[in-house]
């Protein structure tokens, strides 16, 4: 599998969307919410198999999943993630570029 890096990833404060430009020329918009369900730290794992939640497609109402939930922060991470920090105060999620990829596509295939 090809590693994919974003050219850009630019923080839309007012819809709280990030929106991310691969080098491909594809792009994604993640919601401040989706990225926080699908936080990867382990405690946030660890809720999301406890309560059988995977993030495919976000499955269940979309208020299940992190409500109002805003950006605080976005932090480079090495070259190879980013860390953001939600307004809940969470902090521990690092997003390496192959899980906000792998997201970007499992979220677009589920508008179809
Ligand atoms: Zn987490």
């Amino acid at each position: 599998m090809a590693t994919y890096i974003p050219n850009a990833i630019v923080l839309h404060a007012r819809s709280q969307m990030l929106e991310l430009r691969w080098t491909d020329e594809t792009k994604a918009w993640l919601a401040s919410r989706t990225l926080r369900a699908a936080c990867p730290c382990s405690a946030c794992e660890a809720t999301r198999i406890a309560a059988k939640r995977d993030t495919d497609c976000m499955s269940g109402p979309e208020d299940e999943w992190s409500p109002n939930i805003d950006f605080s922060a976005i932090e480079p991470v090495g070259h190879y993630a980013i860390r953001i920090v939600f307004s809940d105060g969470h902090d521990r999620g690092i997003y390496p570029w192959t899980y906000l990829r792998q997201l970007s596509l499992q979220l677009s295939e589920c508008a179809l």
